[in-house]
């Protein structure tokens, strides 16, 4: 396996240290974030994220609202049927067991028992449970996207079929502080440089590294992808 804090270096030293939310956002703010970000690029997420802010006082609100509102409201990410429907149930549910809008709950929980809680709920899977982790728990976990998924893949830091399986042998053993910057500069580098197709091995900072094979040189200038990730932008 590659170092995974020498890869991080070489990233960081291409990307630069990538600027967090501060303070934190809201873990149920980003949960719900994060279920809408699904199947869709980060402005449609945002917009559709800011209309349902904007468009109730509070989650409280939201939950005794009728799903076929919310569904409207968030219509801009896609699969507003469904994502309507998991977050309605997740905000009714909250209530219920809770008494609040909150994920408060989840304090003091280690990040097995969050990811084991979070899943529970329609809509909610692993990604989306270790992305609450990562961006508003500050835990040392890092998310595993497709293009998380794709780029460790190919550099040679795991060796999975899945996303999901991919998470596990990753965090398995993950070097201690870097799982923020770590996360967001593959994230860039998968959208930048190392494409589903036609990856602009000549370009990028892994190349002496990657053990990805053959390497593909016809790209010569990488296009800088908008820097912007919803999820270190929620509210702003
Ligand atoms: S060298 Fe090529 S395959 Fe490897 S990470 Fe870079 S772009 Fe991707």
């Amino acid at each position: 396996m590659e170092s995974i804090l020498q890869i991080n270096k070489l990233l960081i030293k291409h990307f630069g240290i990538p600027k967090r939310q501060n303070p934190l956002p809201d873990p149920l703010d980003t949960l719900i974030a994060t279920i809408l970000s699904q199947n869709t690029n980060d402005n449609n997420s945002y917009k559709a994220f800011n209309n349902l802010k904007n468009a109730f006082a509070d989650w409280g609100e939201a939950a005794d609202a009728r799903r076929s509102t919310i569904e409207k409201l968030i219509k801009v990410a896609g699969l507003a049927p469904a994502k309507s429907k998991a977050i309605k149930n997740l905000l009714v549910d909250l209530k219920a067991k809770y008494g609040k809008l909150s994920l408060d709950f989840l304090n003091g929980l280690s990040n097995e028992e969050t990811l084991t809680k979070l899943i529970t709920y329609d809509g909610v899977g692993v990604k989306t449970a270790s992305c609450v982790l990562l961006f508003a728990m500050n835990k040392n976990v890092c998310p595993v996207d497709t293009h998380v998924h794709r780029t460790t893949n190919r550099i040679g830091i795991v060796n999975e079929k899945t996303p999901d399986k991919t998470f596990w042998a990753l965090n398995s053993n993950f070097p201690d502080g870097i799982a923020h910057s770590f996360h967001t500069n593959l994230i860039l580098l998968g959208r930048e440089i190392c494409k589903p197709t036609n990856p602009g091995c000549g370009v990028c900072p892994l190349k002496k590294v990657c053990k990805f094979e053959p390497k593909n040189f016809e790209m010569k200038n990488a296009k800088p992808n908008k820097r912007i990730l919803l999820l270190d932008n929620i509210g702003i």
